[in-house]
């Protein structure tokens, strides 16, 4: 159970947003954390965090490659022998344990910054008509946020030919949608709609351009000089990965990468997998926002 799974029963992004906060006040939540916090550093007190997570990302990685192996030996001989299958079980057992770990060291990190920055935190009700701080996550890493029918992780979704959402338009997708099974047909297609408690966040306040309408924000980054201001910013970071973004197969992080016959900037980014066909599709100015965060340690309108 994860840090904010435990303490609100809440879903937390990697990026600082804790979804669904049951609290009123901010600085109850900021109690709260910082209370627990302080427990949790004083445990992990010897503990190198950062270096435990890259380790686990280097071992999911070793995981993966004996996962692919054993399944093209099982394509190319129509079976695998007992011992294989067993170690293949096994396999997937420690895939899950490894990414329950990282999502932990990742919510230990978010715990970290909103405790040590807890003036810059506050409890924000998301406009239905406008709800930008969640179209900025779209298709990134949520924690504590598992399907019910699969309890595979879920993300943030709208229609791709919808360019300026509203709350109705966007949904808890199950990650399982993007897996095919042997069938070729999505393993998983449960949605869930967004709650009313779920439109009330706890992160980073003012955020720079987020209380703009959608369709203004898209505007200004589809003007041809801020496009070519975006796409500079971003020429370093293609190819580069990010673990805001990871696959929801492999858990491994996804890269930047750019379409070759992209109609404009909102159709240009997308993170992909590099071990299959797992994508994000970047579509909003909201979501360049969060992409130049990752990459940049910056968004669209900070200096
Ligand atoms: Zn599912
Ligand atoms: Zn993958």
């Amino acid at each position: 159970m994860g840090f904010f799974s435990s303490l609100f029963s809440a879903a937390v992004s990697a990026v600082a947003t804790v979804i669904n906060i049951a609290v009123d006040v901010a600085s109850a939540v900021i109690d709260a954390i910082s209370e627990e916090y302080k427990n949790a550093k004083e445990k992990y007190k010897d503990v190198d965090i950062d270096g435990l997570k890259k380790r686990r990302f280097e071992q999911l990685v070793e995981v993966n490659n004996e996962i692919i192996d054993l399944d093209r030996k099982n394509r190319i001989d129509g079976r695998l022998s007992d011992d294989d299958q067993l170690r293949l079980d096994a396999l997937n057992v420690e895939r899950r344990d490894l990414r329950k770990r990282i999502d932990a060291a990742k919510e230990y990190e978010v715990a970290t910054d909103m405790a040590e920055h807890s003036s810059d935190y506050d409890i924000n009700l998301v406009d239905p008509n406008n709800p930008n701080e969640l179209t900025r996550l779209g298709g990134q890493v949520v924690m504590g946020k598992l399907c019910a029918r699969c309890n595979r992780p879920m993300t943030i979704r709208w229609r791709t030919d919808v360019r300026n959402p509203v709350i109705t338009d966007l949904f808890w997708g199950c990650t399982g949608f993007f897996i095919r099974g042997d069938d070729n047909k999505p393993i998983c297609k449960k949605t869930m709609n967004f709650t009313q408690q779920e439109m009330r966040l706890f992160g980073h306040i003012g955020k720079p351009g987020m209380e703009l309408p959608a369709e203004n924000l898209n505007k200004i980054v589809l003007k041809p000089e801020t496009s070519s201001h975006i796409k500079g910013k971003l020429k370093e970071a293609v190819y580069e990965v990010t673990e805001d973004y990871l696959c929801p197969v492999h858990h491994e992080k996804m890269s930047l990468r750019t379409k070759s016959e992209a109609v404009d900037i909102l159709d240009l980014y997308f993170l992909k997998c590099s071990r299959c066909d797992q994508m994000v599709k970047i579509k909003s100015a909201t979501q360049l926002d969060a992409v130049l965060e990752s990459f940049n340690g910056s968004g669209l309108f900070s200096s």
